[in-house]
């Protein structure tokens, strides 16, 4: 196991490829679902997994996420529930968190908030495949 621990809050598509991609690459790394049958899909593949509302303070704080490395808040429809969690990630003092965002107006929130690393996954994603088509060479851009 490499040194840096991950926790990753919501386990829809976005969060469990994330989440399984940093198992793969050797990451300890904490899956947090409100809905057990998310939580009980990942049970196998992520090293601690947990039936959670992030939006409780109380229970980030139980789970010990101010001393994860990183926070993904992979929350998207529920716009409420990510600026939340987001925010008490931070007041927490995670270090880095990272949220996805599905609007401009959603990521402007989480940007005033502080959050480190904003995620635009289907913009992102548009971007890398332009660049991959391009320059077929070019694999990981
Ligand atoms: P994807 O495209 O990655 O599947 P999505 O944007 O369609 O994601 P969402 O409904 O935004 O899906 O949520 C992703 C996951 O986050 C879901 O599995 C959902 O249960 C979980 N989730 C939503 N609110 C909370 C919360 N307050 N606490 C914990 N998990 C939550």
């Amino acid at each position: 196991m490499k040194g840096n621990q991950y926790a990753v809050i919501g386990l829809g598509r976005f969060g469990s490829s994330l989440a399984k991609e940093l198992v793969k690459l050797g990451y300890e790394v904490l899956g947090v679902d409100i809905n057990e049958e998310a939580v009980e899909e990942m049970s196998q593949t992520l090293t601690h997994v947990v039936v959670a509302d992030s939006t409780d303070e109380e229970v980030l704080k139980s789970l010990g996420v101010r001393n994860f490395d990183c926070a993904v808040v992979a929350i998207g429809d529920d716009i409420q529930s990510s600026i939340l969690t987001a925010i008490l990630l931070k007041d927490l003092g995670v270090k880095s968190v990272v949220a996805k965002a599905l609007s401009d107006l959603h990521g402007k929130v989480l940007e005033k908030i502080g959050v480190d690393r904003i995620i635009f996954p289907e913009r992102d994603m548009g971007i890398r495949v332009a660049h991959q088509l391009v320059s077929p060479n070019l694999l990981d851009y």
